[in-house]
Formats: structure tokens, C-alpha cells, sequence
């Protein structure tokens, strides 16, 4: 997390709401996945338990107006009319937004957009980032080479520490050497241990294309995640950020309608080159949101807005959101340094 994240967090603990909620200005947050339960929280750190994540639902209602994305437009004109306006979003498309979380956004008639990476939507291919931590929590200890890694992962004791590292290493590689890194590492499961450690962790299901337009059908606004969940980072050629963006597009429009918003994958600085932006305005994207926490300034770069991502248990929302502007002169920083 940033340090404008941290210090927004740690000073939403102290401040009460109605201190700072006039201080509001329009923004947008997101989510990923909500499950009944989580079996291993190391390993499925996207989801929010769904208690917390009616509860989270509950207080956006009551706090904010939360609007449909299209909305967006209006509101980036004109922020000073629209000082509590939200847009609530979930990235990746994981299998339990239809079958959790849609029910509950739709029960309190809060509209929301949903992020599909769309080759895991395609395939059905569990996002890389998880397969790597699986392997770090859950291979028989050992010494494994894996290709492209500086060094023999050493599963022991100690395996938060490698899961992060190897994270860590694989984010700097392109993505088809991360990809043979991640096929690797799941080479080295015995194929039984694998398909019951992935039905284990069905959280991280994705969607399928009739789920995803059973959603559309619901009201919920689909945007492209990029094609395949990877950083969009300077480790990436520019045709494999083309292909990110064009056939995102492309296959989303091909199977559910006209998409108009994006969000990269990780959405970090270090996850986001200047070609990246570029490819996602050229691709005909309107809107491209990061993980930057900030609100949404007119004078931003509209495929570089800002977004907050809701942590598990978020007792103290309406402040966090309500101190996001603080944010800002760090997004605007950013934007110019990629500018051009
Ligand atoms: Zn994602």
C-alpha cells in the first residue's frame, strides 16, 4: 500500500465520519470476490467474507450515492455537485460475484461494474499470481529451479517470505516467461494434490461467458481487466499491451456488448508504463481506473483515474473515502511523469 494509503488508513481509525465527510469529494472503489467462508486467508486474500462485505455494502448505501459508471462523465464536470458520488466496482470476474456478491449489491439496488480479465474468462485458468502463491504454501518442502527465477525457490519454514519474494520476482518478468515459471511450479505437483488443492480453493473460479452476461442481464456494467492478469508494466512488449487491451476489448464486445471502461491488473505504479496508457486510449477505451488511492479530479488523466481498494473489514469506510483527495497531488505526480 502507499504511504498516503497508510496514512489515510491509520487516520480513518481515529477521525470520525461525520468530522470528514464533508470533506468528500466523487471516487471510486473496488473489490474483488466474496465467499460464505475463506479456508486460508495467505491464499485468498482477494475475498471478503460475506458478512463483512454485506456490511461494507450496507454503509456504502448509507453514506455515499453510489452510481452507475456512465454517470462518470457528468460527475468528472461537475465534482463539486456530486461530493459523495461513488462508483463501486470488482475486479478479475471470480465465479462468487455472481453467486455472492450480485445478490447482495442487488438487494440494497446498488449498481456496480465488474472487471473480467478475459482470457481467464475464456479458459477458465486460475489468475498466475495465485498458482505461485499455492505452490509457495502448499508444495512438499524442498529446493525447486524454477525457470526465469534468480534463485531455487526453498520451501521450508519460512514460506510467507518465499510466497511474497517469488511474487515479487515474477511481476518483473515478461509475461510469457512468467507464465513457463508459473507451468513450471505446477509441474512439480503430484496432478491428484493439484486438481484437489483447485477444488479446494474454489474462490478463485472465474466467471464463464453466460455468467458474466447473466450479470450484464442483472444491470452490471462489464469492463475489460486487461487479457491476461498480468502487470502492464515496462517488462512488456508493446504488442503484448496491445493484445492486452485490443482483445480484451474485443472478446467482451464480441460476447456482451459495447465496453467502454478498463482497469489494469495490480494497477500500481510499478504495475503501469507509458505505453500501457497508451495502448488502453488507442485500443477506444473512454475511462481506465488504477489502485492509485485518490479521488476523481476533472483535470486527472481520465485512463489513469484513481481507485481505493476496500480492505477485508472496513469498519471505518466513510472516513477513508471521505480523506481520499489527500491522495491527489501523488496521482497527479504520476501522471505527469508518464505524460506524453
Ligand atoms: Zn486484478
Amino acid at each position: 500500500m502507499s504511504r498516503i494509503g497508510q496514512i489515510a488508513r491509520g487516520l480513518g481509525r481515529f477521525i470520525p465520519a461525520e468530522a470528514v465527510r464533508p470533506l468528500g469529494r466523487p471516487a471510486a472503489v473496488f473489490f474483488h470476490g466474496v465467499e460464505a467462508a475463506t479456508i486460508d486467508p495467505r491464499l485468498q486474500e482477494n475475498h471478503h467474507e460475506t458478512a463483512d462485505f454485506a456490511a461494507i455494502a450496507r454503509r456504502l448505501k448509507a453514506d455515499f450515492d453510489v452510481l452507475p459508471l456512465p454517470a462518470i462523465t457528468d460527475v468528472l464536470k461537475n465534482p463539486d455537485r456530486h461530493p459523495h458520488a461513488l462508483f463501486l466496482m470488482s475486479d478479475d470476474g471470480y465465479a462468487n460475484t455472481l453467486s455472492v456478491a450480485a445478490d447482495i449489491l442487488e438487494d440494497l439496488r446498488l449498481p456496480w461494474t465488474l472487471f473480467a480479465s478475459t482470457h481467464h474468462i475464456d479458459t477458465g485458468a486460475r489468475n498466475p499470481i495465485f498458482l505461485a502463491r499455492l505452490f509457495a504454501f502448499e508444495a512438499p518442502a524442498g529446493r525447486y529451479a524454477i525457470p526465469h527465477l534468480p534463485d531455487p525457490l526453498i520451501l521450508g519454514d519460512d514460506r510467507g517470505a518465499v510466497a511474497d519474494r517469488t511474487v515479487w520476482q515474477l511481476r518483473a518478468l515478461d509475461m510469457t516467461s512468467a507464465q513457463q515459471a508459473v507451468d513450471a511450479m505446477m509441474a512439480r505437483f503430484d496432478p491428484a494434490v493439484l486438481e484437489s488443492l483447485l477444488a479446494k480453493f474454489s474462490s478463485e473460479r472465474f466467471l464463464n461467458w453466460d455468467q458474466v452476461r447473466e450479470l450484464k442481464r442483472r444491470g452490471v456494467e462489464i469492463g475489460a481487466h486487461a487479457h491476461r492478469h498480468w502487470p502492464m508494466n515496462e517488462f512488456q512488449s508493446p504488442s503484448m499491451l496491445r493484445k492486452q487491451t485490443v482483445l480484451a476489448k474485443a472478446r467482451i464486445e464480441a460476447e456482451i456488448g459495447p465496453c467502454r471502461y478498463f482497469s489494469y491488473p495490480f494497477g500500481n505504479k510499478s504495475d503501469i508504463s507509458r505505453s500501457a496508457w497508451h495502448s488502453v486510449r488507442d485500443a477506444g477505451f473512454d475511462y481506465a481506473f488504477t489502485t492509485l488511492a485518490g479521488s476523481l479530479d476533472p483535470n486527472a488523466n481520465p485512463f489513469l483515474l484513481p481507485r481505493f481498494g476496500i480492505e477485508a473489514r472496513a469498519a471505518h469506510l466513510t472516513a477513508l473515502i471521505s480523506l481520499l483527495r489527500a491522495g491527489n497531488p501523488r496521482v497527479a505526480r504520476w501522471q505527469r511523469e508518464l505524460a506524453g
